[in-house]
């Protein structure tokens, strides 16, 4: 039978960029056979073998920052230079979990009669699903920790952005991976992404995507009791009161909520601010966000690109066809072709309305006043969601009361940064559980054995 192939779509010209391998079952279970065969001696190599193959990869990586940044700017549409800083924090990650395998501690712990102690060990295969709004970065938060802790690892791109983790593959076998230890196969989620999750030889599953699909990708892997982790959707508050620096806060925010288009899950889409500024922060905030660029996104003068593709565009578009969507001011975009949409903020919005509770991964934002501090902790607690945030004040003890009371994963004071390579990342509530990036990546890739020894 024929290989079956997909094109692979341009965003920002509607172009075919290129061309993959439409994968099914039966290579997903080709793909499992390899990489179980391929785990015992990849977990059996020392600690300092291990992390010599990651530090090979890492000069591999180096060697094709640009190229790769290229890939990714083509396929998914994001401006050069958010591109290059991407594949920079791929490259970091695999240099910061080159350093884990030496380091995967355990503890000893007083009993009678013996000693006893924990050690880690590797889970065996692991299944990574990836979305495409940030494609190979979000694989190496997952593939990084897995390959350090002794797991073979099967990559499984989003349909639409597979052409960085192809070549990332490529580049994994020039840097000496041994077979198997990393595969990536390229399909649809329906069939190869379900194959994965229903696999029984197939130990756990980490995804990055929607709640949805999350939450049935959960259900599935509990018929064979699958480890999961899950980073899922979010719809985060940016909360500014009136004691802030609100040229910077204003300044901040349109890149908070537009950057990549929008299509972040730490997009900040709520932005709350205190009565009191209210007027001041919308005319600072139409100022900044007409002023963005939209365009080519190989233009390196650009700061937003397109869509990922038409039917996002459509969705996107839904929530300002609602009857309470108030638009205040647009910014602007190209005409076609291209998956164009300027960034839009909705004010002033109702708690009620659609933009407000539902995720758009676009470039929208919904402006609410709030009249205090309670209000402002329980506006921004008002959703399923809890994964990123931001609070603006120069009032520290406020800042550490508020950061305290919202309940989401990861929360920024005075900046809208959301993930770094050493600190946990993961959701509150629908968001998703377990952590990604930091030490606490390891635990998610690893499970703790207690020996104990006689003495008697
Ligand atoms: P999606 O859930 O549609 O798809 C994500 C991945 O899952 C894709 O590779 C897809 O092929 C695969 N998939 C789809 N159905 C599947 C199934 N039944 N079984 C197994 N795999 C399946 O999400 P998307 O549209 O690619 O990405 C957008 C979503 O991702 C948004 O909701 C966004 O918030 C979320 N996201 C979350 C984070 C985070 O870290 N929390 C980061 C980025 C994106």
């Amino acid at each position: 039978m024929p290989e079956s192939k997909t094109t692979v779509i341009e965003p920002a010209t509607e172009g075919v960029l290129g061309e993959v391998s439409c994968a099914g079952a039966a290579e997903i279970d080709e793909a499992v056979a390899r990489a179980g065969k391929a785990f015992p001696a990849w977990r059996a190599l020392t600690p300092a073998a291990r992390a010599e193959h990651l530090r090979a990869l890492v000069a591999t990586l180096e060697s094709h920052h640009e190229e790769l940044a290229l890939l990714e700017a083509r396929n998914a549409g994001k401006p050069i230079g958010d591109a290059r800083g991407e594949i920079g924090m791929v490259i970091d990650t695999f240099r910061y979990y080159s350093a884990a395998p030496e380091r995967l501690l355990g503890e000893t712990i007083p009993v009678a009669g013996g000693e006893a102690f924990t050690v880690r060990e590797p889970l065996g295969v692991v299944g990574l699903i990836v979305p495409w709004n940030f494609p190979l970065t979000i694989a190496s938060w997952k593939l990084a920790p897995a390959l350090a802790a002794g797991n073979t690892a099967i990559l499984k791109p989003a349909e639409l952005t597979p052409l960085s983790a192809v070549r990332f593959a490529a580049l994994a076998t020039e840097a000496g991976l041994p077979d198997g230890v990393f595969q990536v196969v390229t399909g649809s989620g329906r069939v190869v992404g379900a194959r994965l999750v229903e696999h029984p030889d197939v130990a756990k599953i980490a995804f990055t995507g929607s709640t949805e699909v999350g939450s049935a990708i959960a259900a599935t892997a509990a018929r064979t009791i699958k480890r999961v982790t899950l980073e899922l959707g979010g719809k985060s508050a940016n909360v500014i009161f009136a004691d802030a620096d609100l040229e910077r806060a204003a300044a901040a925010a349109p890149g908070a909520v537009f950057g990549n288009a929008g299509q972040d899950c730490c997009a900040r889409s709520r932005i709350l601010v205190e009565h009191a500024v209210y007027d001041r922060f919308m005319a600072l905030l139409e100022e900044h966000t007409k002023a963005i660029k939209v365009g080519d996104p190989l233009d390196p003068h650009n700061e937003m690109g397109p869509l990922i593709s038409g039917a996002q565009r459509e969705h996107v578009a839904s929530f300002l066809e609602e009857d309470d969507a108030h638009v205040a001011f647009r910014g602007s975009a190209p005409d076609g072709p291209g998956f164009w949409f300027a960034p839009t903020v909705l004010a002033p919005m109702s708690r009620a309305a659609r933009a407000v509770r539902e995720e758009i991964f676009g470039p929208i934002v919904a402006v609410l006043p709030f009249k205090d501090e309670a209000e402002a902790v329980e506006l921004a607690n008002d959703t399923i969601y809890g994964l990123s945030g931001s609070i603006w004040t120069r009032d520290g003890a406020r800042a550490l009361r508020v950061a305290r009371a919202i309940d989401t994963g990861v929360l920024s004071i005075n900046s809208n940064t959301s993930v770094r390579v050493t600190t946990p990342f993961g959701g509150f509530k629908q968001s998703g559980y377990g952590r990604e990036l930091g030490a606490h990546a390891l635990d998610a890739y690893t499970e703790v054995k207690s020996i104990y020894y006689s003495t008697s």
